[in-house]
């Protein structure tokens, strides 16, 4: 089992990795920069030797990055979505120097300009972020979002659209937040409420495209399309449904990420009972 969650880079890059491993993560997921600010120092050749360095005397493989909640993609402001695609060239390019294969990214926001207008906006951004990026190995992950506000992303069938309509599918994946599905209507709480949902999953994006799994419980009901995550097993989605998830075969190559609460070691915490939950006999 690949698991794993998200750590902090504060205090440089590799120490992530250093509290990743004190954890007994075998991949975690990281900012390459301040997520809040849309500008970054670039990569020194130290830093990058540090971090490669940190990871080759590690367990963890792969590390995963996440981008900064600033890019939008389906913005429908000529300005921001500007500064989202600059921005978005920039994380990739930290990404690969990196070595990182999956840069995980919300598809974006249309603002009121509609579902289909941001769909269109995205393929575009995609289009042009690939035509930019030809030779890398980095695959710009979308992610399942909660559809709170307007984003895009809450439903497989618009992931499905931006994979059917962006000219280079294979240089994207698609990364599966167990929170937000479920506030967004896919119940995974018992084994039939599980496997109706990854079987709408694999008919319409394709289980071959998953590539990353986040593991957050949901402090919001099914439906709510609201965006809170909870402890795993305090939340409405409860432990049963992380049974199903840690104990499916289909999935046991890919990476588990946590993205809950960080306070008192929760992390561990959390972790200790993922692990216990995938062991456990049925
Ligand atoms: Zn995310
Ligand atoms: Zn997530």
């Amino acid at each position: 089992m690949k698991l794993g969650a998200h750590m902090s880079i504060a205090g440089g890059l590799a120490r992530a990795l250093q509290r990743g491993a004190m954890l007994g993560c075998n991949t975690v997921q990281i900012f390459t920069k301040n997520a809040n600010q849309w500008r970054a120092k670039p990569l020194s050749p130290a830093v990058i030797a540090a971090f490669l360095q940190a990871k080759a005397v590690s367990a963890i493989d792969p590390v995963i990055a996440h981008d900064s909640y600033l890019i939008n993609l389906a913005s429908p402001d000529d300005q921001i979505f500007q500064k989202s695609l600059h921005a978005c060239h920039m994380e990739m390019e930290r990404c690969e120097c990196l070595q990182i294969p999956f840069l995980v990214m919300h598809p974006g926001a249309h603002k009121g300009k509609g579902e289909e207008e941001g769909i269109r906006r995205i393929v575009q951004a995609l289009d042009h972020l690939h035509a930019r990026t030809d030779e890398f190995r980095l695959k710009l992950t979308l992610e399942t979002t909660a559809g709170q506000g307007t984003a895009i992303g809450y439903r497989f069938e618009q992931l499905a659209q931006i994979l059917a309509r962006v000219q280079k599918p294979d240089r994207l994946a698609i990364c599966l937040d167990t929170a937000h599905i479920f506030a967004a209507g896919y119940d995974i709480r018992t084994p039939a409420a599980y496997q109706a949902t990854l079987k709408a999953f694999d008919q319409t994006i394709g289980l071959e495209r998953l590539a990353v799994i986040h593991l957050n419980d949901s402090q919001k009901p099914l439906g709510s399309r609201i965006d809170r995550h909870a402890h795993i097993g305090q939340g409405y989605i409860g432990k049963e449904g992380f049974v199903q998830i840690v104990r499916d075969p289909r999935l046991a190559h890919i990476p588990m990420i946590l993205e809950t609460p960080k306070e008192d070691d929760a992390d561990r915490r959390n972790l200790a009972l993922l692990r216990k939950l995938a062991q456990q006999q049925t």
